[in-house]
């Protein structure tokens, strides 16, 4: 059974709907877009059009949810065009998840049958300048007086920060909490006064898509949008949704890889040397059976993640080794294809080496692979084992 068997016919359609769309809309432009660092306006148009952003959104609220394995399989159908574009929906579908999940009702209303369509676009801003990893040590602070909260901060790397509508911004609502995780909320915030993009940040990949440095002065949020309308509830509730956003890159690491297996197979069997084509030489066959196999695995442990989630699982410790393991293999991956390309590998007019300047952000991005290890061996102690 192919991979998309797994999935029923109406998913394996939106599917092959995000793979037709890479193939023949985003394929074509993806070179230009990359090298020149444009915004890629019309895709996203047409990722509205496709209904994409409302993947994660119920019916009740206008959208056409999909289960976590679909999910997974049309993120890595998006990243395999462009990791860029599975990047523009990544935030915003943990966003939907997370109002999904712990908005009022007045919340949900009020954005997700917006979000639904892509009007209004989603992010997360929880990493500061002083750190990512450690979130109980974030400094963001809303106070709390007669008319709402007033933001004072500054959060950095934040994706699609000018383009989103919404930004879910973890923050403090009482700094003297002890232990420091009670006193961490997430405000639903707008753009306006006291917000300011300050600073766009140069990268060495994940073009196209910005990634920027958020100053908060004095902003002001309305009292109702605290989310879930109770402080103190912010970590908890960002956790589960980074259990969604580790799969999200997990994915994206496997779009990446199957890209750069893809247009490695083709030019190993297209290139000669020594009169054969360079895939029967022992060395690059090599390279090709250990790509296909790490990412063949790399998807099943991502799919098996899914799978445990739409059973309602916590899948902390799963997200946690789809994410690292597919990421170090897209990265791999996107290595040796740089090698089988040879001098043309290096090119920039071929693709291979925008998958090896995009594979180490999913090394890095939701979650660094070190502090996956942490959550994975917490999850294992605490569960006394894999099996149990
Ligand atoms: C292109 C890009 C887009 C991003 N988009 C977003 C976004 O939309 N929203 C958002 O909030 N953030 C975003 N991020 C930020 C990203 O999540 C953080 O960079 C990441 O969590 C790491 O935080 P840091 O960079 O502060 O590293 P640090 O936390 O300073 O870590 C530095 C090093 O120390 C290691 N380390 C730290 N603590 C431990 C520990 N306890 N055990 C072992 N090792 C440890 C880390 O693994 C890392 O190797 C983005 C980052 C990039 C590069």
């Amino acid at each position: 059974m192919s991979t998309l068997g797994i999935l029923p016919p109406d998913e394996q359609l939106v599917v092959t709907t995000v793979r037709d769309f890479v193939d023949k809309e985003v394929k074509p432009v993806v070179r230009e877009l990359e090298h020149t660092d444009t915004y890629p306006e019309a895709l996203i148009e047409r990722m509205k059009q496709l209904g994409v952003f409302g993947l994660a959104v119920p019916e009740a609220y206008g959208g056409t949810p999909v289960s976590t394995s679909c999910y997974v399989l049309f993120t890595e159908e998006l990243s395999r065009g462009w990791m860029s574009l599975a990047g523009a929906m990544g935030g915003h579908t943990v966003v939907a998840k997370l109002l999904r999940h712990y908005g009022t009702e007045d919340q949900r209303r009020h954005y997700l049958p917006r979000m639904a369509t892509g009007e209004i676009r989603a992010t997360m801003a929880l990493t500061e300048p002083g750190g990512g990893s450690d979130l109980q040590a974030l400094r963001t602070v809303a106070r709390r007086d007669a008319d709402g909260y007033v933001v004072n901060g500054t959060k950095t790397w934040i994706t699609n920060s000018r383009r989103s509508g919404l930004i879910a911004l973890l923050c403090r609502t009482d700094p003297d909490a002890t232990p420091a995780h009670r006193g961490i909320s997430v405000l639903l915030v707008e753009h306006g006064p006291g917000l300011t993009v300050s600073r766009d940040l140069p990268k060495l990949g994940y073009k196209g898509v910005e990634s920027c440095e958020l100053a908060f002065e004095d902003h002001r949020a309305p009292a109702d949008a605290l989310l879930g309308g109770v402080e103190g509830r912010g970590f908890a509730q960002i956790m589960r949704g980074l259990e969604t956003g580790r799969l999200q890159v997990a994915a994206r690491a496997l779009g990446v890889g199957r890209a750069a297996l893809e247009d490695a197979l083709a030019y190993a069997r297209e290139r000669e040397s020594f009169g054969k084509p360079i895939w029967q030489h022992q060395s690059i066959g090599n390279y090709l059976a250990d790509m296909a196999t790490s990412l063949t695995a790399a998807r099943q442990l991502t799919l098996h993640a899914a799978r445990e989630a739409d059973a309602g699982h916590r899948v902390d410790m799963e997200a946690g080794m789809a994410k690292l393991f597919a990421s170090e293999t897209a990265m791999q991956i996107a290595l040796n294809a740089l090698r089988i390309h040879g001098g043309h590998g290096y090119s920039t007019e071929f693709d291979v080496e925008r998958y090896f300047r995009d594979a180490p952000l999913m090394i890095v991005g939701e979650g660094t692979n070190e502090i996956q290890r942490n959550v994975i061996v917490s999850r294992l102690v605490e569960r006394g084992g894999l099996d149990v």
